[in-house]
């Protein structure tokens, strides 16, 4: 078997016993695996096996590396994770399903227009700055409500909020706080946790997991 096979079955199993210790009977998190500097080599492995939800953090190498994948992969959703540019929103809309880190009004309405002209559904979380971090991505706490609406008159499909927790801080401070912005503005999806501490954003509700190195292994790069 394969290293990626074994080490997202491990992972599975982690989350199965966690769920149970805690008796979140409702509770049945996707996991992204987050393939970022990772080849085909690791990766169809993993589609073999039959998983299907992807990670990629830079439009040019999700290109390079999917669209021949996902031609061969008919089932395959693959999530932008990292910070995506104005300039390359054309690009993403072709080839991703989800977009985690949506995180200002100009790159909403690009993705709008994009979206409508090539008409596709893609789903989009707001990433959320939840640690006041001047140097992090994400809207405001405060500005949540506001930003949110003005997605929702762009027609944009929001379906939920994503966090990512200042280092070296307890994340589940974080994860709390995100799932209850996320309840008051009444979404479904949460997307935090990562190879760390994804066992803890279980514990806060997370709807999707992103796990790179717990699944591929150390990035060098
Ligand atoms: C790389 C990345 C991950 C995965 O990180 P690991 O610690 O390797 O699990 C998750 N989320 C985002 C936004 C990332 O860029």
């Amino acid at each position: 078997m394969h290293h990626t096979q074994s080490n997202l079955i491990e992972i599975q199993k982690k989350i199965k016993n966690k769920i149970k210790d805690l008796s979140l009977s409702n509770s049945n998190p996707n996991i992204i695996a987050v393939s970022k500097t990772f080849t085909e080599e690791d990766i169809i492995p993993l589609l073999d096996y039959g998983h299907n939800d992807f990670g990629e953090n830079k439009v040019q190498e999700a290109k390079k590396k999917w669209i021949q994948l996902k031609s061969n992969f008919k089932n395959v959703k693959l999530h932008m994770l990292g910070k995506l540019q104005t300039n390359k929103v054309k690009h993403a809309v072709e080839i991703f399903d989800y977009i985690h880190s949506l995180d200002n009004l100009k790159l909403a309405n690009k993705l709008a227009d994009e979206i409508k002209k090539k008409n596709k559904d893609i789903k989009i979380f707001i990433q959320v700055n939840l640690g006041g971090e001047k140097q992090k991505s994400g809207i405001e706490p405060t500005e949540i409500l506001s930003f949110y609406n003005s997605c929702r008159s762009l027609d944009l499909n929001i379906v939920g909020t994503m966090c990512i927790p200042p280092d070296n801080q307890d994340p589940k401070f974080f994860f709390k706080k995100l799932s209850v912005l996320n309840q008051k503005l009444n979404l479904a999806e949460v997307s935090m946790g990562m190879t760390n501490d994804y066992l803890d954003a279980i514990e806060y509700n997370a709807t999707f997991l992103r796990i790179g190195s717990g699944i591929f292994g150390k990035r060098t790069s």
